[in-house]
């Protein structure tokens, strides 16, 4: 337990920090460009530290485990990690996070080794917003069907995640609430994020749950749902007609720090206790050191006294968070 009595059951591992995309709410091509340094090869976590980091938490209580990035799929051999992953006892699900652009390729090889369910990110069912947003020209048509394919390797329902910006793509909410019912698929909405210092956040950008959720059912009638577990980050509403259901994450409007049980690792192995710490402790120098990785786990998640969300939310205003969300993982 940490300080506010919060177990640790969720493990998000970033495997790289490099991404195809250059979304604009998440890493900006003005401060993403051509020059900018991701970290080398040798700064990474090897396949044997990640798995190595793995059983560690898995031992302390963690039965959930999420592989981001970055673009996960970019990492060279992510198949054969999938597999080494999934190895480990008490490892119950496994599942990645991906912008889809490499998993129509990858989906069935990855069930194959084990994982279980993937997250897509999606923010439009238009390309002039999505393009716009992914800031590469990537097509709508090409996530839709990579999504077909990874529910076809049995990797079912494929949640879809949705970032909504005001001003930017408020109108992707119905347009793809409409377009998944029905499907199996479950989007969940996301409140735009103040993680970083390189996106821009205002709060007047942040589109509240609350508003998704009433636009949706002026439509597409819906009830609320309870949670499926202690500590689930997604308000659910499932559809009156029994087709389907929808989920919204109010990280900004209704924090859920009270009931946070996920650590997270970033490419090079440092543990951070909250999306939006300020600092964390590298694992990959006491690995590499030959030190008590058990140890360092446990006396920093006993320390552990974050709520970021919640005291930004008394404050409204954004706070200092140095930390990118395409360094430590979504
Ligand atoms: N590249 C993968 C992907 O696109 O899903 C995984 C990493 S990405 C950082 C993980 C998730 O974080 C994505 O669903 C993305 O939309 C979300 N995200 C990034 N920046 C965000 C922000 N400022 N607010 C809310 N969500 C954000």
């Amino acid at each position: 337990m940490d300080l506010y009595d919060r177990p640790l059951r969720d493990l998000r591992i970033s495997v790289t920090d490099r991404c195809n995309f250059r979304c604009t709410y998440c890493m900006p091509k003005e401060v993403f460009g051509p020059g900018y340094e991701f970290l080398a090869r040798d700064q990474l976590l090897t396949f044997e530290e990640i798995v190595s980091v793995v059983h560690h938490f898995v031992a302390r209580g963690v039965n959930k485990v999420r592989i981001t990035g970055g673009e996960p799929l970019l990492r060279k051999g992510i198949e054969e990690l999938i597999g080494m992953i999934s190895a480990v006892e008490g490892v119950e699900d496994l599942t990645l996070t991906t912008n889809a652009s490499l998993l129509a390729r990858k989906a069935q090889g990855l069930a194959a080794n084990g994982l279980n369910r993937v997250t897509v990110s999606l923010d439009a069912m238009d390309d002039p917003t999505f393009q716009r947003m992914n800031d590469v020209g990537f097509p709508v048509s090409t996530v839709l069907q990579a999504i077909d394919v990874a529910a076809a390797a049995g990797m079912r329902p494929v949640k879809v995640n949705a970032v909504i910006k005001r001003g930017v793509n408020e109108h992707a909410v119905v347009d793809m609430a409409r377009h998944f019912k029905g499907t199996g698929h479950i989007v969940r909405f996301i409140e735009f994020m103040d993680v970083g210092n390189t996106n821009g956040w205002r709060m007047d950008d942040v589109v509240p749950a609350e508003e998704m959720i009433e636009a949706i059912n002026a439509e597409l009638p819906l009830e609320a749902v309870t949670s499926n577990y202690p500590g689930e980050v997604a308000n659910r509403f499932r559809y009156v007609d029994g087709e389907g259901e929808v989920g919204v994450i109010a990280s900004v409007t209704k924090p859920f720090c009270g009931t946070c049980t996920r650590a997270r690792v970033s490419a090079e192995g440092t543990l951070y206790t909250c999306l939006f710490a300020s600092g964390g402790t590298s694992l990959r120098d006491v690995i590499r050191s030959g030190g008590d990785l058990g140890g360092v786990i446990d006396e920093v998640w006993a320390k552990r006294d974050d709520r970021y969300s919640e005291i930004r939310s008394s404050n409204t205003a954004r706070m200092s968070v140095p930390v990118e969300m395409s360094y430590i993982g979504g």
